[in-house]
């Protein structure tokens, strides 16, 4: 087989342990995934009403998805020549990379961050500068170091997965201002829906002043919409026809496309659950200080913590009591849930710390 020889130093993803498999191993009947920063409160009523109009399945979708098109700039407030839709953001990091690196060029990121980066950097064979976090924040200042003339792009997560932190519109415009034109700033707003912070860049606008800057956003967290693949990104026309090239033909579904338009209707499904989020991360901070857990305060629906215990032991003892959480490097990366489950979690979490650890191993 001659496969690129990059390829193999690479593993194919692994999805978190799914609900049906955990239930019959452990012999549980309630299972809590806060693995994999899914909406908790679902999505909105209106989504399943304007699936029930499609009817011609034989047909293939629109491969501009012109209606969402026009939805999505009249709701951000841009051209539609500025939008590029993906397969979920997923398919646009891939995307992005694809038409963008090469063995000759660098990309600049974060080393803990969002890890479909490095995965299709390490494909496109370009090399990876990776830059480490500065108490859990990208450390700007060392990014830009990092960048030369061959630095064909950067990856700014924010707010940044799995740490929650996030970098402001100064620190952001102050980056931008020494990053030379030709290297494309990516902005992975994944979590856009969810931040409260004042001082969150506002993207949109810095867009019409930076060409260089290509912001991500999806359907897939704050609206609940994961199942249907569909995310986009917004950036200068001339990169968007660039990066459409690459593009499959019709690589958003009819579904994905209608659901996401039935979600742009629904602000009160999105402000609810970015209300009930906020609510749900007071939950997790009062427990740390109370228990002097180290974590960061998170501008998206999942919160890191660094307790000092072994993450993987963490793990194993939330799992066999129905908890599915993301051990990461040396801590534990929760989705925010119902007030419920957060209070669930926060009773084992306590326990654990209090009491230690559990030996028994899952199989697989
Ligand atoms: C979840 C996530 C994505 C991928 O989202 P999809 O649109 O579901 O593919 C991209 N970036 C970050 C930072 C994420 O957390």
């Amino acid at each position: 087989m001659k496969v690129k020889k990059q390829m193999l130093s690479l593993k194919a993803y692994e999805p978190g342990k799914s609900i049906d498999n955990v239930k019959k191993e452990l012999g549980l009947t309630k299972i809590v995934n806060l693995a994999s920063n899914e909406n908790p409160f679902g999505c909105s009523k209106k989504i399943q009403e304007a699936l029930q109009a499609i009817s011609n399945y034989a047909r293939y979708p629109d491969s501009r998805a012109e209606d969402l098109r026009e939805k999505v700039a009249n709701h951000l407030g841009v051209n539609e020549n500025q939008l590029l839709f993906s397969s979920g953001l997923d398919e646009m990091i891939q995307m992005i990379s694809r038409s963008l690196l090469f063995p000759e060029t660098n990309v600049v990121m974060a080393s803990l961050t969002f890890p479909q980066f490095r995965h299709h950097a390490v494909i496109e064979d370009a090399e990876i500068r990776d830059v480490p976090l500065k108490e859990g924040r990208h450390d700007l200042e060392g990014m830009q170091i990092a960048v030369d003339e061959q630095t064909s792009l950067v990856w700014i997560c924010n707010p940044n997965n799995p740490t929650g932190t996030y970098v402001n519109e100064t620190e952001l415009r102050s980056f931008l201002e020494k990053i030379p034109n030709d290297t494309i700033v990516v902005l992975d707003e994944a979590y856009y829906e969810y931040v409260t912070a004042e001082d969150y860049p506002d993207t949109m606008k810095l867009i019409s002043e930076y060409d260089n800057l290509l912001v991500l956003r999806t359907f897939s967290k704050g609206y609940g919409l994961a199942a249907f693949r569909i995310g986009y990104a917004i950036g200068h026309e001339e990169l968007m026809r660039k990066l459409d090239i690459g593009r499959l033909p019709f690589n958003t579904s009819r579904f994905a496309q209608i659901a996401a338009q039935a979600a742009l209707t629904d602000k009160e499904f999105v402000k609810e659950s970015s209300e009930r989020n906020f609510e749900g991360l007071q939950q997790f901070y009062a427990f740390c200080k109370e228990y002097k857990v180290p974590f960061y305060p998170s501008q998206g629906n999942f919160i890191y913590i660094e307790p000092d215990k072994k993450p993987e032991e963490l793990f194993q003892y939330l799992i066999q009591r129905g908890y599915i959480v993301r051990p990461i490097k040396d801590g534990i990366r929760i989705t925010v849930g119902t007030k419920e489950d957060n209070e669930g979690l926060i009773k084992l979490l306590k326990e654990f710390l209090v009491n230690g650890t559990s030996n028994i191993k899952l199989t697989s």
